[in-house]
This record gives C-alpha cells, sequence and structure tokens, in this order.
C-alpha cells in the first residue's frame, strides 16, 4: 500500500472504515498499527520519567495531536535505543517517531520542553561538525553558554561542582583541552551541512 493512501480497517460488521491519519504519510511510520499493548513502554528503560509513555505517544500520533506532541518532554528523555522498536509486534518504530518529534521542533525552530537537552544535543553536533570528533572540554564550554544565554548565569553551587568536577577530570587526564580533528573531519562537515543542521538555541 502506498504510505499516503487512506488505510481503511474492517469494522465487526464488515463494512470499511477510515482509520486514523498516519505519521505513515511523512516518515513511513505507521502508527495506525498500534493496538496499545504498552510492549513499548514496559520495554522503556526510561519511561518512569517520561511526561508521555511511548505508548501515549504513538495514540497521540493516531489522532494527529501534533500540538500535545510536540510540547512533550519525552522525546528529549528518550535515549534513542531503540528497545520500543524492537519489542513491537507491530514493527511501529516508536524510536523514530520520537527522533521525528525532535526533529520537527528544531526544525520549526519551536521552544524544546526541556531546553538543556536540546543544547546539549546541539553543542554535541557543533563540536562534532567541526573536529570530526568529540572534545569535552569544548563540547561543556558550549554547553554551559548555551544555558547561560537562555537561563542566565548558574548559582554558585552548580559553578563550584562544575569546577570540581573540571579540575578532578584534568588530574585524570580525561580532559583534553586542545581538540584533536578527525582525518574525515572536512567530510563529516560536509554531510551537516548538505543536511542542514538548524539552530535552537
Ligand atoms: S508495542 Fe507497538 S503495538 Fe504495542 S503499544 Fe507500543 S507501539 Fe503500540
Ligand atoms: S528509544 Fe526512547 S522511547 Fe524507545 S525504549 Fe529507548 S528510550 Fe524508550
Amino acid at each position: 500500500m502506498d504510505a499516503n493512501e487512506e488505510r481503511k480497517s474492517l469494522r465487526w460488521d464488515g463494512r470499511e472504515r477510515p482509520r486514523p491519519a498516519d505519521v505513515s504519510s511523512e516518515i513511513g511510520i505507521r502508527v495506525a498499527s498500534c493496538y496499545q499493548c504498552l510492549r513499548c513502554t514496559n520495554g522503556c528503560p526510561v519511561a518512569a520519567l517520561m511526561d508521555l509513555k511511548p505508548h501515549e505517544v504513538v495514540r497521540l500520533a493516531q489522532f494527529g495531536r501534533e500540538e500535545e506532541l510536540l510540547e512533550s518532554a519525552a522525546p528529549w528523555i528518550c535515549l534513542s535505543c531503540e528497545m520500543c522498536s524492537t519489542y513491537c509486534p507491530n514493527e511501529i518504530d516508536v524510536a523514530g517517531l520520537m527522533n521525528h518529534l525532535k526533529n520537527t521542533v528544531v526544525s520549526s525552530l519551536g521552544e524544546p520542553a526541556l531546553h538543556e537537552v536540546a543544547a546539549f544535543h546541539e553543542a554535541f553536533l557543533d563540536v562534532l561538525e567541526r573536529y570530526g570528533r568529540m572534545n569535552d572540554f569544548e563540547l561543556m564550554g558550549r554547553f554551559k553558554w548555551k544555558t547561560l544565554l537562555h537561563q542566565g548565569p548558574p548559582g554558585r553551587k552548580e559553578m563550584l561542582e562544575d569546577l570540581s568536577l573540571a579540575w578532578s577530570l584534568l588530574k585524570r587526564g580525561r580532559l583534553a583541552l586542545l581538540p584533536d580533528k578527525a582525518k574525515g573531519a572536512g567530510e563529516i562537515r560536509r554531510f551537516m551541512r548538505q543536511h542542514g543542521k538548524k539552530r535552537i538555541s
């Protein structure tokens, strides 16, 4: 069946009725097949922290309740571990749906429900784009700067904790101050630019 085709299901009396709009038309994830067995939520290691559990995210997607989905913190808590997609008896890509929601917030320049998580994602991609690999020192610097711009300077306690952590990592040689460029850095940068990274902070 074509992904954009309207999907039908049989009623108990044998007559056809249209099923709810599918996210499949956009990204090929057939949420209409979900029968709320909860296996995705039971397999999710962070479901307890989510405002909407994975099966509820799928349910709202079935009914096209985009606004609630885009305001939810669940996609930002999601670890992309794909346990939900693996456990789903209907092969619904729940993890892909979570990613799609995050991407939709970012590409529409909306306000992420958990700004700190989104800022961390963005800082991570910035460092990757620049060096082709991670540099923890620069990653934390960029992340702290983004959160400072968004929510003001950190409190004294948080600042002391950060400095103490940085110092202990430095002493153990776990914090490289000077970034090292990967061989394929140019290729990674080209790829990222081609796919149009959007700003969120
Ligand atoms: S595991 Fe699949 S069918 Fe079951 S609730 Fe989750 S998405 Fe729906
Ligand atoms: S991919 Fe996200 S929603 Fe799915 S099980 Fe992992 S953390 Fe939970």
